[in-house]
């Protein structure tokens, strides 16, 4: 018979993890499944964070690095490479099924977070890793001195642009937006590069080359227009990963988890926590704090049977 731990956490970015650090401090029976071999989540696509308490500036590795060796600290148990597919209920009982097995708890803390939206660009996925990337903080090294494309829209495709062109000798910025307005700290920095150049409102239509990126082809402004690059980097934006919890919870129209101010979803001792939850704010610091409540709210709901 498979043991059946008080909480099991699905995701390791800062929700999770604080998750982690609660829980194992009330004495609870944990396992964190994490599907990648890294903590830290969201944090290891980020370069400087300046607005997480204690640290003025840090590398969002450096983040991802301390989380990880808080947890070792303190012994909290975590299984890295174990992709939850789906979660269920059963006789009060949670069954998460991956793809190493199936884990079985009496609570459920969910913090598995965004993922990045593919464009479905002709291209895209052909020559992903060949020069398509989603992360300019993993891959901007490899593009120093050469040309690059960022595609996306919004202010996350910006803040990447921006980002590349400390490395790249040339960045294009092709926005699928045909206005932008700028916060003032990126507003600056963006009038101020020189080796950017903006396109707004463009239509992509092929990533090519032979086996690498070597061009883009987009629609700008009623002509087709061909630009040679080493890389394409895509920031469309991120979808919530809540497909294996889907069938037990509320979500809005975009996807996120409704939860209660305990972040316990429809079903009882479910708990979603982070960028995953339907809230304003989506922060390293939220999602900090709806870890640290859902732990606390399960460590009293499996003790007391209340809040
Ligand atoms: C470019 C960028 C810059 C940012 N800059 C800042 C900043 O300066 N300051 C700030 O406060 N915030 C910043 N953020 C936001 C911040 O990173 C997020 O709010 C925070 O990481 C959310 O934490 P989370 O734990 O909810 O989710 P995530 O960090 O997304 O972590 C989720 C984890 O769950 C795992 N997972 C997903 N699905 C599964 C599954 N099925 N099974 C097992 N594991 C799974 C993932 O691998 C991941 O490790 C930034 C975000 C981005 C994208």
């Amino acid at each position: 018979m498979e043991k059946v731990y008080d909480v099991l956490i699905v995701g390791a970015g800062p929700a999770g993890v604080t998750a982690g650090i609660y829980a194992k401090r009330a004495n609870l029976d944990i396992l964190i499944l994490e599907k990648e071999f890294i903590v830290g989540g969201l944090l290891n696509f980020t370069s400087e964070i300046e607005n997480y308490p204690g640290f003025p500036k840090i590398k969002g590795f450096e983040l991802s690095q301390k989380f990880e060796e808080h947890l070792k600290a303190l012994n909290v148990p975590i299984k890295n490479g174990v992709e939850v597919q789906k979660v269920k209920k059963e006789n009060d009982i949670f069954i998460a099924e991956t793809n190493q097995g199936i884990f079985k708890s009496k609570s459920l803390i969910y913090g598995a977070g965004w993922s990045f939206v593919k464009l479905g660009v002709e291209g895209e996925e052909k020559f992903r890793g060949r020069g398509v990337s989603y992360c300019a903080v993993c891959d901007a090294p490899f593009y120093k001195g050469k040309k690059v494309a960022v595609l996306g829209r919004g202010e996350i495709a910006v803040e990447e642009a921006l980002y590349l062109t400390r490395f790249a000798s040339k960045v294009y910025l092709l926005l699928l937006n045909k206005k932008l307005s700028l916060p003032p700290h990126l507003e600056k920095e963006f009038k101020e590069a020189k080796n950017l150049e903006v396109f707004l409102g463009v239509k992509p239509l092929k990533i090519d080359g032979k086996l690498f990126v070597e061009k883009i082809v987009f629609e700008y402004e009623n002509e087709i227009k061909e630009l040679s690059v080493d890389g394409v980097f895509i920031f469309a934006g991120l979808k919530p990963n809540v497909e294996p919890i889907k069938d037990l919870v509320e979500t809005t129209k975009a996807g996120f988890v409704i939860t209660d101010e305990n972040m316990q979803t429809k079903t009882p001792l479910l708990f979603a926590v982070g960028d995953i939850r339907d809230k304003n704010l989506r922060q390293i610091v939220t999602a900090c704090n709806d870890g640290a409540i859902a732990a606390q709210a399960a460590y009293k709901l499996l003790k007391y049977g209340k809040v």
